[in-house]
């Protein structure tokens, strides 16, 4: 819980590698856990004497991502050299956009506290990813050595910067949600935050209330996990409060996320850009984007997140709260847009989505284009409830089966003898047996008490392992107890 006596101030930047075939400067491939540095050229090695060329498709996903997050796309921009030293960079400069970049002053809409927000997107730019370290111990300190592995060095990057107009951890985390979905819907990048391809820095400060003034501001890096970067900023609103409290200085720094520890840790101060010695690239000639060529990128703009979210509710009638989560992921929309195409009970659909197939997905860490379910194969188990092949109840045993062997629901049914027991006299025994042995709830339903019948459907049900017929069980009892 934040103090009410300071209001915090976060911005986000945002690094996401695009979903181009080859590297931003050269043909290399940029594909994602081959042999370490087998995806190398002199080019995106530094080597002297090697001209960069740009990839122009890195320039159409930087206007696609610019267009679905509601920027101006600028008709002029440059690349700069951005110098630092670090082996991860050969060169010791990187390419990136400083004072000109593609994409200017867009916008992105949050949910705060079920109002909606809008939230300024300062700038988009291109740049060029820096190689990996790989360090033989633990930690970069405890190491004796680290390796360098090129093949990520020179993968096209955008940076989206937001303006700092998050006011809570929970509103940042809002923001990289649906900024995560967009780049997803658009797919300009896999946004997988476990292999790097979405990564975050946050700026955050602290100001007293209704002040006009922002806070020493403080940059959090590595923080990979929407979990990681709510937990690091409610721990550094925290240590910046108690820090002004107790009358200490902050400084303009850049701290480090400790997940195990659960503490930010100052990493250096903050550079500023003359740091950095910024200058044009001299081998690179300015980017000219056409009017023509934004219109086109536009008109080939796939429906985005919010779009999608109201087409299901207004064409299948879905809640709003399940039409939130089911566009929050794109996988999961086109999942669902799959199913309901073969059944058109859409609210079925989205319980089963809502319900046992994201609990199943979160429990084995699954992404949904892994999930060995097809939409086809739930769609012939939901057809086989309604048939009353089986209950409502043994299909989330069917369910279960079925994502951890992908078989066809007909085939775990068959193996397992979930067939559910519709057989008149079968079912006749049971209810029969149940009365005998509960006088009790006989006594209690036949005196008025309804909530009994609900406990000897149940025994029957268990007496059956869930498999009879519960409509039939219920009309059965219903008619030996009149
Ligand atoms: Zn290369």
């Amino acid at each position: 819980m934040i103090d009410p006596e300071y209001e915090v101030v976060i911005g986000l930047e945002v690094h996401t590698e695009l979903k181009t075939k080859t590297k931003i400067f050269c043909s290399c491939s940029t594909e994602f856990g081959q042999e370490p540095n087998s995806h190398v050229c002199p080019g995106c090695l530094g080597m002297p004497g090697v001209l960069p060329v740009l990839n122009k498709k890195v320039v159409e996903f930087a206007i696609k991502a610019g267009l679905a997050l509601n920027c101006n796309i600028e008709e002029f921009s440059k690349f700069d050299r951005k110098h630092y030293f670090y082996p991860d960079l050969p060169a010791s400069y990187q390419i990136s956009q400083l004072d000109q970049p593609i994409c200017l002053k867009g916008y992105l809409d949050i949910d705060a506290d079920g109002v909606s927000k809008r939230i300024g997107i300062n700038r988009i730019h291109m740049e060029e990813d820096a190689s990996k370290l790989v360090h033989g111990g633990e930690t970069i300190s405890s190491s004796f050595y680290s390796l360098v592995d090129y093949n990520r060095g020179g993968s096209p990057l955008l940076e989206i910067v937001s303006e700092p107009d998050m006011r809570s951890p929970k509103e940042a985390r809002d923001y990289l949600e649906k900024l995560k979905a967009i780049l997803e819907y658009t797919e300009v990048s896999d946004c997988k935050m476990e292999e790097g391809s979405l990564r975050c820095d946050a700026n955050v400060s602290i100001m007293p209330k209704g002040s006009k003034v922002f806070g020493t501001r403080v940059e959090i890096k590595n923080l990979n996990s929407f979990r990681a970067m709510e937990r690091a900023l409610e721990y550094e609103i925290q240590r910046q409060i108690e820090a002004v409290e107790d009358g200490e200085p902050l400084y303009q720094e850049t701290r480090t996320w400790d997940e195990t520890k659960g503490v930010t840790l100052a990493m250096r101060s903050k550079e500023e850009a003359s740091d950095y010695r910024y200058f044009p690239d001299p081998d690179l000639v300015p980017v000219i984007v056409s009017r023509e060529w934004v219109e086109e990128v536009q008109r080939n703009l796939p429906e985005l997140p919010q779009a999608r979210k109201e087409r299901l509710i207004s064409e299948y009638g879905l809640p709003e709260y399940d039409a939130s989560i089911i566009t929050a992921s794109k996988g999961l929309a086109d999942y669902f847009d799959a199913c309901v195409k073969l059944y058109p009970e859409a609210k079925t659909v989205s319980n089963w989505l809502m319900g046992d197939l994201i609990r199943l997905l979160n429990a084995e860490e699954q992404d949904i284009k892994e999930c060995a379910v097809t939409p086809e194969m739930l769609i012939n188990m939901l057809k086989l409830i309604d048939q009353g092949t089986i209950s409502g109840r043994i299909a989330k045993t069917v369910f279960e089966e079925m994502f951890k062997t992908g078989k066809n629901p007909e085939v775990v049914i068959e193996e397992k003898g979930l067939v559910q027991i519709s057989d008149q006299s079968a079912i006749d025994a049971m209810v029969d047996q149940v009365l005998a042995d509960n006088p009790k709830s006989v006594e209690d339903y036949q005196a008025g008490k309804e909530r009994a019948m609900g406990f000897l459907v149940g025994q029957v049900m268990k007496m059956s392992k869930g498999k009879a017929n519960p409509g039939m069980v219920n009309e059965l009892l219903k008619e030996k107890l009149k």
